[in-house]
């Protein structure tokens, strides 16, 4: 028996693209579960991506953690039982967002640390942007707290990788040179003998599924968002 609904809090924006499938399903899963006229209960704030592609491009990472939990706050006051970040790149100033609120945030790299441990994957390929691939803060969670050993593209497909998600996904631009691009990339990887694969940025599963792999492949928005819908639906 489901005994409250929750609000979901969505800082969303990064990039508007990626906003309206967490939105979609997040609403499809809600109304899975529930059934009838059931929608989820979200409060979006959708921020302007060429500001934060201005702070990420020039690494003023305090700046961005100051605006996104601005947004954390007013989704606080605006009522939302949890805050989360539409983003895995952006999830580099989690903790100074989570320190500014009260409500919970649920962290896309637990989400997906979480899947993988119930789906026994524990040497995951990763592609997202360059600094989801190089920086720190997603694959440590994943090491440290799950286990997960993550392998990355070289330096010339980061750097492609990156190219595309900023030049068009987040555009909404998907073409099939991309796709086999990202195909090709993926291969390499599975070279050598990874579970599945990453699609560590939530724009990318507008390019690949499934369908397109053998691997498992790991959707970050979807699995951030089976994670929200969770928590709202509390049984
Ligand atoms: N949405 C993307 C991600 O998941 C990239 C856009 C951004 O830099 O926030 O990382």
């Amino acid at each position: 028996m489901v005994l409250a609904v929750k609000t979901i809090g969505l800082i969303g924006g990064m990039s508007w693209e990626s906003s309206q499938t967490y939105y979609a399903l997040i609403n499809e899963q809600v109304k899975a579960c529930l059934g009838g006229l059931h929608s989820a209960k979200v409060l979006l704030l959708s921020l302007d991506f060429a500001e934060v592609e201005k702070l990420q491009a020039s690494g003023d990472w305090s700046a961005a953690a100051n605006m996104l939990r601005t947004a954390a706050q007013q989704l606080e006051a605006g009522g939302a039982d949890c805050f989360a970040i539409c983003t895995n790149t952006m999830h580099e100033v989690f903790e100074e967002v989570r320190t500014g609120v009260q409500i919970p945030g649920l962290h896309i790299a637990d989400a997906l640390g979480e899947f993988a441990k119930e789906n026994v994957l524990q040497s995951l390929g990763l592609i997202g942007t360059r600094f989801t691939m190089e920086r720190d803060f997603f694959r440590d969670r994943l090491s440290n707290r799950y286990g997960i050993s993550v392998r990355i593209p070289d330096k010339t497909q980061r750097a492609e990788i990156h190219r595309v998600i900023y030049e068009e996904l987040c555009m909404g631009v998907v073409n099939d040179r991309s796709l086999d691009y990202f195909l090709g990339v993926i291969r390499q990887l599975n070279e050598t003998d990874i579970d599945g694969v990453i699609l560590g940025c939530t724009e990318i599963g507008l390019l690949i599924q499934q369908a397109h792999i053998q691997i498992p492949v790991l959707d970050t928005t979807s699995i951030h968002v089976r994670s929200l819908v969770d928590f709202a639906i509390k049984k």
